[in-house]
């Protein structure tokens, strides 16, 4: 669903180019759930804008759900964005002045789609996440948990396989962020979505089926794919292995 390969990417400081990412590779399955972790300034934020196409690699090839996306146009790029990935941060990012409904359209009217089918989609998409009886709520009318979840009702409505989430529980006490991992888990099993979760919480990352972690720009760990690197042995005895 989503694969890097050997992705880097440089900034340009004041004393030459900064290295942020150097060759990243790893793929994520469709249907998988992954934490990404890792210290700050490890390159977390850059992956994630990478993985979203908001940003694009110095080096490197990206495909999302099999197409090569890091040649195409802006433009392309835009629409694979509004199609394709669905975005989740730690600070919501709701509109203010519109009600719980109308921030989860809103998606759906950058796709030219009728208001009467935009009204339906973000109707079912607030049941969804349990918030159908607070439709006509607006954000500061919501607990931190509602607001998240009418965030990532906004972020499924136009149903697409890939979730991005940046820090999703954050802003939420541990209770509220649970329960937006068993929402989470329970939107994966019921659609499918791929997921990519960087989280600075280790009992967060510690639910997630897979984890990466960054560090100075690499990929260091991978919990999948240190047990597939080991060819031809079963991974029990790999973890076993593994806990000596
Ligand atoms: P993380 O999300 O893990 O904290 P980031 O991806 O935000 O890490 O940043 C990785 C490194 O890249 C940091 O050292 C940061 O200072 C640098 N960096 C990020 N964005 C820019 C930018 N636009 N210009 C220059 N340096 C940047």
């Amino acid at each position: 669903m989503l694969r890097l390969r050997d992705v880097s990417k440089r900034y340009e400081g004041r004393h030459g180019a900064v290295p942020v990412l150097a060759g990243v590779t790893f793929t994520l399955a469709r249907g998988e759930v992954c934490a990404l972790t890792g210290a700050s300034g490890s390159g977390k934020t850059t992956l994630m804008n990478l993985a979203g196409l908001l940003d694009r690699p110095d080096t490197g090839e990206i495909r999302i759900a099999g197409t090569p996306v890091t040649g195409l146009p802006d433009v392309a790029l835009a629409r694979m964005r509004n199609e394709r990935i669905g975005f989740v941060f730690q600070s919501f990012h709701l509109l203010h002045r519109l009600s719980a409904l109308d921030n989860v359209a809103l998606p759906l009217l950058y796709r030219g789609m009728p208001a009467a089918r935009r009204r339906a989609l973000a109707v079912a998409a607030l049941d969804r996440v349990g918030l159908g009886g607070r439709a006509a709520h607006r954000p500061d009318e919501l607990s931190g948990g509602q607001r998240q979840r009418v965030a990532i009702a906004r972020a499924l409505v136009g149903d697409p396989p890939l979730l991005l989430a940046d820090e999703p529980t954050g802003n939420l006490d541990s209770r509220s962020a649970n329960g937006i991992m068993d929402l989470f888990f329970a939107l994966n099993h019921d659609l499918g979505v791929t997921m990519l979760i960087v989280t600075h919480d280790p009992t967060i990352a510690a639910r997630c089926p897979r984890r990466i972690v960054m560090q100075d720009g690499r990929l260091v760990d991978d919990n999948r794919g240190a047990l597939r690197s080991v060819e031809g042995r079963p991974v029990e005895e790999r973890s076993v292995e593994g806990t000596a």
